[in-house]
């Protein structure tokens, strides 16, 4: 038995030597991956759940690397976080999002309100020279500051929650819309998220995938619309799967979704061509 329990103990130091190794590897040809054009970005819609027009896009970031193939956002965000290589490409995701903001802006009229919301890691906040370079690439682009939406999750505000606030809040001077995203996961307080100058809060899909079943646990999802509505903000549901899920979300009163049901994350041309067909879900 002693045997066994040795054995054990070094396959698993094997494995997280093995995971170190691999997370190592990873990190340098993460360095490599914006010169090597092996980032891309994917966009997803957000819905109305209203009239099913389509009001803004969120942008995925997606890397295919020579040496490992397509690596998901789950494996290699936290690792380009721990390196610092996030701040690099977080911008490069920032101004990339603010061009395509400016040409939508500038060909159809109609268009103007279509926002564009992108995901900014703790790491990427929490930088002394983030806010001016978000102004930077705001008047480099010359889009409207309120179409620029930054998501930032929950989980990761609370990790930090003064900082974060005072982040914000300095952010919020620029006109820019705020998300907090995957929310339900953070248990944070209603007075921390009243002290937030957020403007929308972004329902986690756990919460989501749960509606609509047979044993509708609607509870939750109730919850934070109500919440919403006393904090006067906009509330996003993302992971909408299927047709019984957004009927739930309706009739709870949330006015917007994402998810497989409307769209997966498309390439860049296909949001382009699903904006000019002026296509309603
Ligand atoms: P997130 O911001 O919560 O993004 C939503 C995730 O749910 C995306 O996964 C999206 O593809 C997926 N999704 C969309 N609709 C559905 C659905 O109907 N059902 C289900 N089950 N999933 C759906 P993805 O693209 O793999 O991204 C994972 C996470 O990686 C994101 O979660 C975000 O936290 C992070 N991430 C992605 N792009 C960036 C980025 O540019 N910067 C930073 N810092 N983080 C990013
Ligand atoms: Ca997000
Ligand atoms: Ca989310
Ligand atoms: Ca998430």
């Amino acid at each position: 038995a002693k045997e066994r329990g040795r054995s054990r103990v070094e396959t698993f130091s094997l494995t997280l030597q093995h995971n170190a190794t691999k997370r190592a590897q990873m990190d340098v040809a993460l360095r490599f991956a914006l010169d090597r054009d092996e980032l891309s970005l994917c966009y997803q819609p957000k819905v109305s759940l209203i009239d099913g027009s389509v009001l803004g896009f969120e942008l995925l970031l997606r890397w295919r690397s020579e040496e490992y193939g397509d690596i998901p956002p789950s494996e290699f965000i936290p690792i380009a976080e721990s390196s610092g290589i996030i701040i690099p490409i977080g911008l490069w995701v920032l101004e990339q999002a603010c061009w395509q903001l400016n040409r939508w802006q500038s060909e159809a009229g109609d268009r103007n309100h279509l926002t564009v919301a992108v995901n900014v890691s703790m790491r990427q906040l929490m930088q002394p020279s983030f806010l001016s370079d978000v102004a930077e690439i705001l008047a480099r682009t010359g889009i409207a500051a309120s179409s620029l939406e930054l998501e930032v999750t929950e989980t990761s505000a609370m990790a930090n929650p003064a900082q974060t606030a005072e982040t914000m809040a300095a952010l919020k001077t620029l006109g820019i819309r705020l998300a907090l995203d995957d929310f339900g996961t953070g248990y944070s307080s209603l007075a921390y998220l009243q002290s937030l100058p957020i403007d929308v809060l972004k329902i986690d899909k756990t919460f989501v995938s749960h509606l609509g079943k047979q044993q509708n646990d609607d509870a939750i999802v109730r919850l934070i619309i109500a919440l919403a509505k006393t904090l006067h903000l906009e509330i996003v549901a993302e992971g909408v799967e299927n047709k019984a899920q957004m009927h739930e979300l309706q009739k709870l009163g949330c006015l917007i979704g994402q998810g497989h049901y409307f769209s997966p994350p498309m390439k860049q041309h296909e949001a382009e061509k699903l904006l000019r067909a002026n296509r309603q879900f």
